[in-house]
C-alpha cells in the first residue's frame, strides 16, 4: 500500500484516539465523557428554519465567502463585540474548515506555529501535515496561558501563536492579563495570533476576553457545532480586521478548490442562530460542571473548569494511559491526555452527558482512583 500513499499520510496518527473508539465500541451502555459534543439537539427553532431553506430551494451552491446576508451580520456582530470596522469574513465548513484554510494559507515547510499544550489535537495533524513545526508550550501543572514561556519560544521562524479559550481539553479560561502579555509578545515579533473560540458561550464564571479585541492582528474563528449542537452541519465562521484582508482573501480561494460553501440550508439556519438565546443551555451545563467538580474534588487533582465542557484531570499515579483502561473496563469512558499533550499524565473528562450518568460515572472514578 506504502507505494500508493503520500508521504504526507506518514505525518498523521491516529492510533490514540482509534483506540478510545475501538474499546468503546465493545462496551454496552457506557458512562460516556468522551464524546466532545453536547448532549441536547439543535434547538426546534433552528431545525425549522433548516427545514424551511430546503423546502424552499437554499439548496445549491451560495457564494464561496457565504451568504451576503449572512456575512453581513455576522460583521455587524464583529464589529460590536471585537470593535473592528469593515472586518473580513469568510463562512467556513466548521471550525475545522476554517483552520484548515487558514494553516493552508499560512504555512510555509518549516514555519514555527506556537501551541499552548494541552491542545486540540488537530492543530498538531494540520500543521504537521503542511510541513509547519509545533512549537508546544507546556502549561501544566495549573493549564494557564504562560505568556513568559510563549515569549522564550518565539524563533525567526513563528508564523503562528494559536489561543484556544476557553479551551478544549483544560476547561481554562484565559485572563485579560494573560491575554495582553501574549499580545505584547506578539506584537514584538510581529507574530499572527489565531484565536479559536468555538467554546466562547460555554463560560461559567463571567465573560470571557477575546483576544481578537486586544491584538489587531488576530484571525478569530467561532463555530455554531458546540454552541448549538450543531456538529453535522458543519458551521463556522473567520473573521479578521480589514488590513488582513488579503488573508481571508486567500482562505476564500482555497475554500473555492476545495470545500466550496459551508451547507446552504444551514447557512440559514446559522442567520437564525445569530438571534438564539441559549443561555438556559449554558446555566444547564454550568449545574453539571458543579456536580462534576463536587463528584471528583477530595480524590482527584485538577481544576474547576472555567468554560467549555472539559475537565483536564491527573490520573492516580501520573499514569493516565493505565488509567483510562482502568475506567473503561469498569464501563467508564474517558480519554488519555495523550491524545491531546506530549505527556500522558492527565485523562480528559467531557461532562455532556446526563446529571445522573456525571454522579454515577464519578462515583466509579472514586473507587477506581
Ligand atoms: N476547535 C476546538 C477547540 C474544538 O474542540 C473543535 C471540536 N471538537 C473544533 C475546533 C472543531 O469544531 P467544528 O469543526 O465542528 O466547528
Amino acid at each position: 500500500m506504502k507505494k500508493y500513499l503520500a508521504d504526507r499520510t506518514s505525518l498523521i496518527d491516529a492510533s490514540g484516539i482509534r483506540k478510545v473508539f475501538n474499546l468503546a465500541a465493545t462496551m454496552k451502555d457506557p458512562i460516556n465523557f468522551s464524546i466532545g459534543q453536547p448532549d441536547f439537539d439543535v434547538p426546534e427553532a433552528l431545525k425549522q428554519v433548516a427545514i424551511d431553506a430546503i423546502k424552499h430551494g437554499k439548496n445549491k451552491y451560495t457564494q464561496t465567502a457565504g451568504e451576503p446576508v449572512l456575512c453581513e451580520k455576522i460583521a455587524r456582530l464583529v464589529t460590536k463585540e471585537i470593535g473592528w470596522q469593515n472586518p473580513a469574513v469568510l463562512f467556513a465548513s466548521g471550525v475545522s474548515g476554517g483552520l484548515l484554510l487558514a494553516f493552508m494559507s499560512l504555512i510555509n515547510p518549516g514555519d514555527e506555529v506556537i501551541i499552548p499544550d494541552p491542545y486540540f489535537v488537530m492543530y498538531k495533524h494540520l500543521v504537521n501535515l503542511l510541513g509547519g513545526k509545533c512549537v508546544f508550550v507546556d502549561t501544566y501543572p495549573d493549564f494557564g496561558l504562560h505568556p513568559e514561556r510563549i515569549a522564550e519560544k518565539i524563533t525567526d521562524k513563528t508564523k503562528i501563536i494559536v489561543i484556544n479559550s476557553p479551551c478544549n481539553p483544560t476547561g481554562a479560561v484565559y485572563s485579560e492579563e494573560e491575554l495582553k502579555a501574549v499580545a505584547e509578545t506578539a506584537a514584538k515579533n510581529d507574530t499572527l495570533i489565531l484565536s479559536d473560540e468555538i467554546y466562547d458561550k460555554f463560560c461559567y464564571d463571567g465573560p470571557y476576553t477575546s483576544i481578537a479585541s486586544i491584538y489587531p492582528n488576530t484571525i478569530l474563528m467561532k463555530g455554531f457545532s458546540k454552541s448549538y449542537a450543531m456538529t453535522g452541519w458543519r458551521l463556522a465562521y473567520v473573521a479578521a480586521s480589514a488590513h488582513l484582508k488579503p488573508i481571508i482573501d486567500e482562505m476564500t480561494k482555497i475554500q473555492q478548490y476545495t470545500f466550496v460553501c459551508a451547507p446552504a440550508p444551514f447557512q440559514q439556519a446559522a442567520i437564525a442562530a445569530l438571534d438564539y438565546d441559549i443561555s438556559e443551555l449554558i446555566s444547564g451545563y454550568k449545574t453539571k460542571r458543579d456536580l462534576l467538580y463536587a463528584g471528583m474534588k477530595d480524590k482527584f487533582e485538577f481544576n474547576k473548569p472555567a468554560g467549555a465542557f472539559y475537565s483536564f484531570i491527573k490520573a492516580p499515579n501520573g499514569k493516565s494511559t493505565e488509567f483510562v483502561e482502568k475506567a473503561i473496563k469498569n464501563n467508564v469512558l474517558i480519554i488519555p491526555g495523550s491524545v491531546f499533550s506530549e505527556k500522558d499524565t492527565h485523562f480528559r473528562l467531557c461532562f455532556t452527558t446526563t446529571n445522573d450518568k456525571i454522579q454515577k460515572g464519578t462515583e466509579i472514578l472514586n473507587k477506581l482512583a
